[in-house]
């Protein structure tokens, strides 16, 4: 363990998978629930009329629609947050279709982690903290900063070190968990700019919120050992846009709806949990140059699955799934 650091599972890639309940509009149209969890690992769909039976499908766990945001935190994302208080760079992402849960389970995740990450810095009496936010948008590969929406679309740059930044990105530093709170807030409302003039944004576009931990323990001997490391909160675009097949199984015939940022990560999640030597095409898309030293390497992963229980989005379910199995 690091001293004064949190004891947190040494595991890279988390992969859970979270049911909600099923939606008023679901159950408005009399949909059917077509998947049980069987267990706190498994997922398996229902034998129901024409469809196929799939599964079962095992996970790290997979949450029913009665488990709270507080469970999903405790046993999908706790030990990935809190890495990043021990100077290891950790990503949290939720993947799912259009409406699945995704900013519903991100938003209860981040308010979970600031209390917890602030409750460790105030019982950690060895180490001084410092803590700063930035949050950017990515919409149709342009990146935005949600601190700072005046300043445009912002470009990437590569330091001398081939490392990727995002050229005059706010960073605010954090006071303590309220100030923290509040500028989540703020990203939060800025995201919605535009949202009704554009009424598909949320499904196309990707949210990061970095928070950057520097600490520094003075040792008994004097040395004064320090950590840097971010935490990066992943609201992904839908998944629908990761691929060319449609809802009902059928093929689309232009490639327009295709998210290239969401279509590289799910590649590179693949090629990083293939565990091969291969080329991991992190350059090929905004979303991967930003996040690339936040994944593999010595990073810390977790990867929430979100899906519909209803039978009317079982194939975009099974997609989710079926991406979640490729990426443990
Ligand atoms: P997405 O971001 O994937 O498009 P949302 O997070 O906006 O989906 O969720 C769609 C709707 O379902 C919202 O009204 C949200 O409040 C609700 N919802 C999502 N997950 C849950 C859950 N676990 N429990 C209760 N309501 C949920
Ligand atoms: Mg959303």
């Amino acid at each position: 363990t690091t001293p004064g650091g949190p004891k947190v599972s040494e595991e890279k890639i988390l992969v859970t998978v979270r049911v909600r309940p099923l939606s008023p509009k679901e159950l408005a149209a009399y949909d059917l629930i077509a998947w049980d969890c069987t267990d706190e690992n498994t997922i398996v769909s229902r034998n129901l009329n024409h469809e196929r039976h799939t599964g079962p499908y095992k996970f790290d766990k997979v949450f029913d629609p009665a488990c709270s945001t507080q469970k999903v935190y405790e046993e999908g994302a706790r030990d990935v947050a809190l890495s990043a208080l021990n100077g290891i760079n950790a990503t949290i992402f939720a993947y799912g279709q259009t409406s699945s849960g995704k900013t519903f389970t991100m938003r209860g995740i981040a308010e979970n982690a600031v209390r917890d990450i602030y409750e460790h810095i105030k019982s950690c009496l060895e180490r001084d903290f410092s803590l700063k936010l930035s949050a950017l948008e990515i919409y149709n590969e342009t990146v935005v900063d949600l601190l700072n929406r005046e300043s445009g679309s912002l470009r990437l740059l590569d330091d001398p070190e081939a490392r990727t930044i995002v050229d005059k990105l706010t960073e605010e530093v954090v006071k303590d968990g309220q100030h923290l709170r509040h500028l989540i807030g703020i990203c939060e409302a800025q995201r919605q700019v535009g949202e009704t003039a554009l009424n598909d944004k949320s499904s196309r576009s990707h949210q990061i919120i970095r928070l950057t931990i520097e600490s520094s323990l003075r040792e008994n001997s004097g040395r004064v050992r320090s950590f840097l490391a971010s935490l990066s909160l992943v609201d992904l675009a839908g998944s629908e846009r990761a691929s060319q097949t449609r809802a009902d199984g059928t093929k689309l015939k232009e490639g327009s709806h295709i998210n290239r940022s969401l279509l590289t990560l799910t590649t590179v999640i693949r090629k990083l949990s293939g565990g091969k030597r291969s080329h991991i095409p992190y350059r090929d898309s905004k979303l991967t140059r930003i996040l690339q030293p936040s994944l593999g390497g010595n990073a810390r992963t977790a990867i929430i699955c979100t899906m519909s229980p209803a039978l009317s989005h079982v194939e975009q379910s099974r997609n989710t799934l079926l991406f979640a199995t490729s990426a443990k």
